[in-house]
């Protein structure tokens, strides 16, 4: 077992840096392999669904996913079904480029290993295109949409400085405990409504890469 690496929480300056992009000998260097295995490790451990070099102090543009159906006890099925949200088998992206294939916004509360125990609602682009390497500097293409989506856009702005709260709805930043005592069963539009940011006014001339 390898070991688990520490998460560098908000604050940390690696997290605001842009990260360096990777050479083709670096790829597969046996520094990286074992930087994406303890990246594996430290995800499981967690656990979240992506993790970028970053959060774990390498400001390097490497990023590994990995949704698992285990993750989705705790949501319904039509909870599921609004997210778009599937499982995801593990895979690592190396120097991703992402474009929007659907710009429009899709809403839903998102949190982030680097901002542990908070959540917010955070629009994200319905649907992306990723161009990027593997782990054995193979080129990749990814169409995603949904919930896969959202956690590909999350990682890859980790790789330029940004955080999902650059893009919340401000209002709803909460703790992940309120979040379950109060707001967890209600509609993301119903609860934008209640904090005060109704979701039409919170959307107004929104951009998927502002
Ligand atoms: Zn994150």
């Amino acid at each position: 077992m390898k070991p688990i690496l520490k998460i560098q929480q908000s604050g940390q300056p690696v997290l605001r840096e842009s990260a360096a992009p990777l050479g083709q000998r670096q790829i597969r260097s046996q520094e990286i392999r074992e930087l994406i295995e303890m990246m594996r490790e430290t995800l499981r451990d967690a656990p979240g669904v992506g993790l970028a070099a970053p959060q774990v102090g390498v400001g390097l543009q490497l990023v590994v996913i990995e949704d698992r159906e285990l993750y989705h006890r705790d949501l319904n099925p039509e909870q599921l079904v609004d997210r778009e949200r599937r499982p995801v088998p593990f895979h690592v992206l190396i120097n991703p480029r992402l474009t929007f294939v659907d710009p429009q916004p899709l809403c839903f509360f998102e949190g982030c290993l680097s901002v542990s125990g908070y959540t917010a609602v955070t629009p994200r682009a319905a649907a992306v295109r990723v161009r990027a390497l593997n782990e054995r500097a193979a080129p990749v293409e990814i169409e995603a949409r949904g919930w896969y989506a959202r956690i590909l856009q999350h990682e890859i702005d980790h790789l330029v400085g940004r955080l999902y709260v650059d893009r919340m709805i401000t209002n709803t930043f909460m703790t992940t405990t309120n979040y379950q005592r109060h707001w967890s069963c209600r509609a993301v539009g119903e609860v934008c409504e209640a904090l005060g940011s109704p979701l039409a006014s919170s959307l107004a001339g929104w951009r998927p890469d502002r």
